[in-house]
């Protein structure tokens, strides 16, 4: 049978600690041992069960990643404090002084700015390529290189990478093919496709309801466990430690997401299509127009459909801001960053989550003034949504 990630989240059958419907909340930093042994044992990794401090990891931890790397089909996961907190320790556990990073050039604000300013400090490099030229991707690796990054849709280009062909390439050349996956889960299941690792922050459309951070980095055993080593393990010494707390109200959450991507999808693809159909320049995977929309549907887990990301290019900054500013007045959405909330989420990236871009690499990479990024909602009515929306863009675009 195929693989289906919200099945495989559905099969899990975990109980609290007194029969509870939920696994119960852990709620200690630290944990109590019968014997010094079993501590010492604990400490160095070898006392399966045991909880010894909660930097480590904690049952509730422990739960909601297991229910991740089943959504992603890995051997494990490992859940962090932000996506972040998951994509730095992973970049830092793959790489040392004098590697090199080859990665997609429209990725989140926060990674670039990683990749540009901050790791270059520690003596690794990146080349940001086209993600979605194979050749150049391949041009770009050197000997040194130890990992491809990208996202299966970029942030907020909506790119979409070729992953078997990414991974084919890491394979070839024994690197790591990292994806952060945080724009499409449940429609892509990169590690399937071929990923090594798999990212999300959590903080989208998986918790859904823009009450908090988290991250998770998905992988084989080895590799969490690599991330978890007491003595040189990136997640581990660095301390991106979610809260349990946080962990218990996010695996709750997880449970409705298939049910909330199929609306956000379906919202999606309805706006964009009448968007597109109004004459605006509008992106989004489903429609036809989208240069790798062909792509999208042959990686996709179908039923999830193309996500709730799309933009709209209106032509200028001054126009964005006054479109946004009017569909909050209207109650459309919200005038805000982050994405995957019940409301309509909207920004110009370009002066928000990607400010970090400076300006000409923003304009080389097709980032323009006019753009908007929709995090499209859970509408109920989303006919009703357009026509308001057509009638805010009537007033601020003629
Ligand atoms: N990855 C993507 C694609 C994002 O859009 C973001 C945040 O917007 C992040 C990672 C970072 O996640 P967090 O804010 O949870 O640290």
């Amino acid at each position: 049978m195929s693989f289906n990630p919200a099945d495989s989240i559905q099969d899990l059958k975990k109980f609290g600690e007194f029969g509870g419907v939920n696994p119960s909340i852990s709620d200690s930093s630290t944990y109590t041992f019968l014997s010094a042994k079993t501590m010492s044992d604990t400490f160095e990794g070898n006392a399966d069960g045991c909880y010894l401090y909660s930097r480590h990891s904690t049952p509730s931890n422990l739960n909601l990643a297991e229910a991740l790397a089943a959504m992603e089909g890995t051997e494990s996961a490992n859940v962090t404090a932000s996506g972040m907190g998951a994509i730095t320790p992973v970049l830092l556990q793959l790489c040392s002084a004098n590697d090199n990073i080859v990665s997609s050039r429209t990725i989140y604000g926060g990674t670039y700015a990683f990749l540009k300013n901050f790791t270059p400090k520690l003596g690794i490099e990146t080349t940001f390529v086209d993600i979605t030229k194979l050749d150049v991707v391949e041009a770009a690796i050197t000997k040194n290189t130890k990992v491809l990054y990208c996202e299966s849709v970029s942030n907020p280009l909506l790119e979409v990478a070729d992953i078997k062909g990414l991974s084919a390439l890491a394979k070839k050349h024994n690197f790591k093919l990292v994806v952060d996956n945080t724009f499409s889960p449940l429609s892509i299941s990169p590690a399937k496709l071929g990923a090594d690792i798999v990212i999300h922050s959590l903080t989208k459309f998986i918790n859904g309801s823009s009450d908090t951070v988290g991250g998770v980095v998905c992988g084989t055993q080895e590799f969490i466990n690599d991330l978890r080593n007491v003595n040189d393990g990136a997640c581990m010494l660095l301390g991106s430690t979610l809260d349990s707390l946080r962990a218990s109200f996010i695996l709750k959450n997880m449970r409705t997401l298939h049910i909330r991507m199929k609306q956000h999808s379906k919202n999606a693809l309805f706006l964009a299509k009448k968007f597109q159909q109004d004459g605006v320049k509008t992106v989004y995977p489903g429609l036809e127009s989208h240069s790798s929309h062909q792509l999208f549907k042959e990686m996709m887990n179908t039923e999830y459909g193309f996500g709730g990301m799309l933009t709209i290019d209106v032509g200028s900054l001054e126009k964005a801001n006054a479109l946004m500013e009017l569909m909050q007045k209207k109650n459309l959405g919200y005038l805000a960053v982050s994405l995957g909330f019940y409301k309509t989420l909207f920004s110009a990236p370009g002066s928000s989550t990607s400010s970090e871009i400076p300006e000409n690499e923003q304009k080389e990479m097709g980032l323009s003034d006019g753009l908007i990024r929709f995090s499209v909602g859970l509408d109920n009515n989303i006919e009703r949504t357009y026509q308001m929306m057509k009638f805010c863009m009537q007033e601020v675009c003629v």
